[in-house]
């Protein structure tokens, strides 16, 4: 579904540049959630930013259901990058708009009309369990309400990737699990594929079928979690320890 092959992003620093991602390989399964996991600075975002065609890589190529991004333009990029939903990291809410004008955002750049739209918000804020919030501001709600929204709102263009950074990384654990729970529905429901940045080895246990360890801007492990867990050498099974009952 997402294969992504030999990925290299430098960024420009002083005294020489910064190899964010340094040759970055790595297969992402259709209707699976991916997780991507190391510590700070290990090009985590870096990953998700060029997945979701914000950043340009300098090689490498992001292949989703077969075609190459890297190499789109104009308007086959825009129709690529409607493809791919994203929740940001941090706050990332418009505070001046209600939650569901918040959903309704992507709908309004791509023109579909106020009662197909009306429909589309009422439904995805069915999915994340906050019709009641509907009319509420972002002040208004609490971090993981926030964050369930900004999951209805990547959703709300109908993608087929869902792609969230670090989505639980301000949350309280309680909190954690509901917008956990959003993710997998958003999987089992709507089908999306979803790769979720996180450093939370507990986030990972809970929802992923699959994961990838980065480190200094290479991928150290990445397969079936359930195999890696199951191996006594592996990083994630060793980081994954600690996190099991
Ligand atoms: P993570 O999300 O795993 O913490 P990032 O992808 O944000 O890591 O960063 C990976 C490396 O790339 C870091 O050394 C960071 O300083 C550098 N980096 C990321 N984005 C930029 C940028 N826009 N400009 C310069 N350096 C950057
Ligand atoms: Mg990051």
């Amino acid at each position: 579904m997402i294969t992504v092959d030999n990925l290299v992003k430098s960024f420009p620093a002083r005294g020489g540049a910064v190899r964010a991602l340094d040759g970055v390989t790595l297969e992402v399964q259709a209707g699976a959630v991916c997780g991507v996991v190391g510590p700070s600075g290990s090009g985590k975002s870096t990953l998700a930013r060029c997945i979701a065609l914000l950043e340009r890589p300098d090689s490498g190529a992001i292949r989703v259901d077969g075609t190459d991004l890297v190499t789109l333009d104009g308007n086959r990029l825009r129709a690529a990058r409607r493809q791919i939903g994203v929740v940001p990291q941090g706050d990332s809410l418009l505070r001046q708009r209600t939650a569901a004008g918040n959903v309704a955002l992507p709908l309004e750049t791509a023109g579909v009309d106020g009662p197909t739209r009306r429909r589309r918000v009422g439904e995805l804020l069915d999915l994340v369990g906050l019709t009641d919030k509907a009319a509420s501001y972002p002040d208004q709600l609490s971090g993981g309400q926030r964050q369930r929204i900004a999951v209805a709102r990547a959703l709300a263009a109908n993608p087929s990737v869902l792609l969230a950074d670090e989505p639980t990384s301000a949350l309280d654990p309680e909190t954690t699990g509901s917008v956990l729970t959003v993710l997998d529905r958003a999987r089992a429901e709507l089908g999306v594929t979803v790769v979720v940045v996180t450093h939370d080895m507990a986030v990972v246990r809970r929802i992923c079928d699959d994961v990838a360890v980065l480190d200094g801007g290479r991928i150290v492990e990445n397969g079936r979690l359930l195999d890696l867990v199951s191996d006594v050498d592996s990083r994630t099974a060793n980081a994954l320890l600690p996190a099991l009952d």
